[in-house]
C-alpha cells in the first residue's frame, strides 16, 4: 500500500532515522543499558523542558498523564480551563475521576485569558487548574507567560499544563513558569509513534501528590521521581518508544532549539498566508494562532470563503497526503494543516502546491 503522508495534527510523519532507532533490540528495563539510555536523556529532557526537575517517561498516551494529574494533585476542586475539545474533555474526566470541577468556558477559536482565571481563582475555591497551552482542534494557543505569571498571586493552586502539541515547537520554560505539571504525548510535535507522555512536576505537584491517598499506581507521579532517580521507570516501559525519543532530542539538539522554535514559526505563517492567498479566514482569534498548525475557518464562523473540503481532502489524498477534515463539533466547518514534527520549508512548499491544484479543482 503506498504510503500517504500526515499532514494532520497528530499523529504526524515519523522519520527513517526514528523508526530504525525505534526497532532497536530489546533491553531488560533494570539494568544498566537502560540506566545509562534514560541517563543520557535526562540532562536533554531537562534543557529541553528548561527545568531543573527530574523528567518522567509515561507509557501511555497523554491522556494518561492528564488523568494521573488530577487524581495526583487535586484535593479540593479544580478549575477546568476550556477552548475546544481537549481541554472541554479534560472538565469530563475531571467529574470521572470523582473531582469537584468547574468550568470556565470560552468560545471555541478564543484563548484562555488570565484575566478570567483570576477571576475564578480568587472565589478561594480552587486547588488546581488545567489549561491547555495549544488547543489542537481550534488550532489557537493561550498566552502561557500571562496565565502563569498568576501562579505568584495563588501559590497553593497546582497549575497543570498540557502542551501536547506545543512542546518542542515552542519555548516553555518550566522552571521560570513556575507552573507545577507539563507533559506531552509524542505523537505530536515530537514526531514519535503515539503511545509515550514526556512529563515532569514541581516540588509543590510531588509534596501535594505524596498525600493524595487514591493517586493509584500506573501514574503516581511519586513513583515516577522515585524511579527516576534511578533512571528507571515505574513499570516496565515501551523501550522502543525510549530508544526513538533518545534518537529524537539528538535531532532536536543537532538543529538547536532556538532554531526549531523559529522553523515552526516561519512554516506556520507561511500556511496562514497560504489561506489568505485563497480568500480563506483562520479559526482562530487573531494574535492567537498556534505555532505548529494552521485551523481554517470553513463556514464555522461568518467571514472569509467556504470551499468543499470534503472535496478538498480527497483530491489532495490521491496525491499522497493526508489533510484533517475538522475535529469535535466544527469538524467539517473547518480544516486543519499540520506544520508539526520534521517538517521544512520544502516539505510544506509541496504541500501548498498540491493543495494550489486541488483548489482549482474544486
Ligand atoms: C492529541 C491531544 C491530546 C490527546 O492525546 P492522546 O494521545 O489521544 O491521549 C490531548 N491534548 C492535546 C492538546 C492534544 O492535541
Amino acid at each position: 500500500m503506498a504510503h500517504i503522508k500526515l499532514h494532520i495534527p497528530g499523529p504526524v510523519e515519523v522519520s527513517e532515522k526514528t523508526f530504525k532507532a525505534f526497532c532497536s533490540p530489546m533491553i531488560g528495563h533494570r539494568g544498566q543499558g537502560f540506566k545509562d539510555l534514560y541517563a543520557k536523556m535526562q540532562p536533554q529532557l531537562q534543557e529541553l523542558l528548561y527545568t531543573k526537575q527530574l523528567v518522567y517517561l509515561a507509557t501511555s498516551s497523554a491522556w494518561g498523564v492528564m488523568e494521573g494529574a488530577l487524581r495526583n494533585v487535586v484535593q479540593k476542586k479544580v478549575l477546568n480551563c476550556m477552548c475546544g475539545a481537549f481541554s472541554d474533555k479534560w472538565f469530563d474526566v475531571s467529574k470521572k475521576c470523582g473531582k469537584e470541577a468547574e468550568a470556565l468556558q470560552v468560545n471555541w477559536g478564543s484563548p484562555i485569558r488570565a484575566e478570567e482565571i483570576d477571576k475564578k481563582l480568587s472565589t478561594g475555591q480552587f486547588d488546581a487548574l488545567t489549561l491547555i497551552h495549544n488547543e489542537t482542534s481550534t488550532g489557537t494557543m493561550s498566552p502561557l507567560d500571562e496565565i502563569a505569571a498568576l501562579k505568584k498571586k495563588y501559590p497553593d493552586v497546582m497549575f497543570i499544563v498540557d502542551a501536547v502539541s506545543s512542546m518542542t515547537a515552542t519555548k516553555i520554560a518550566f522552571d521560570d513558569l513556575g507552573i507545577d505539571v507539563l507533559l506531552a504525548g509524542t505523537q505530536k510535535a515530537f514526531a514519535l509513534p503515539p503511545g509515550l507522555t514526556v512529563f515532569t512536576c514541581s516540588p509543590a505537584a510531588l509534596a501535594k501528590a505524596a498525600q493524595a491517598k487514591d493517586r493509584g499506581y500506573y501514574f503516581d507521579f511519586v513513583e515516577f521521581q522515585k524511579n527516576a532517580e534511578q533512571s528507571m521507570t515505574p513499570s516496565t516501559p515501551s523501550i522502543s518508544h525510549i530508544y526513538a525519543l533518545s534518537s529524537k532530542l539528538d535531532d532536536f539538539f543537532a538543529e538547536g532549539l532556538d532554531a526549531r522554535f523559529a522553523r515552526h514559526l516561519k512554516l506556520a505563517k507561511m500556511t496562514r498566508d497560504w489561506a489568505a492567498k485563497h480568500g480563506l479566514t483562520l479559526f482562530p482569534e487573531p494574535g492567537f494562532e498556534s505555532v505548529t498548525l494552521t485551523c481554517v475557518n470553513n463556514g464555522a464562523k461568518p467571514g472569509g470563503r467556504v470551499i468543499d473540503a470534503a472535496k478538498l481532502q480527497k483530491l489532495v489524498k490521491d496525491q499522497g497526503i493526508l489533510i484533517d477534515g475538522g475535529y469535535g463539533k466544527i469538524k467539517g466547518t473547518t480544516f486543519r494543516l499540520s506544520n508539526m514534527g520534521d517538517e521544512t520549508e520544502e516539505t510544506m512548499n509541496h504541500l501548498y502546491s498540491v493543495l494550489d491544484n486541488a483548489m482549482e479543482q474544486l
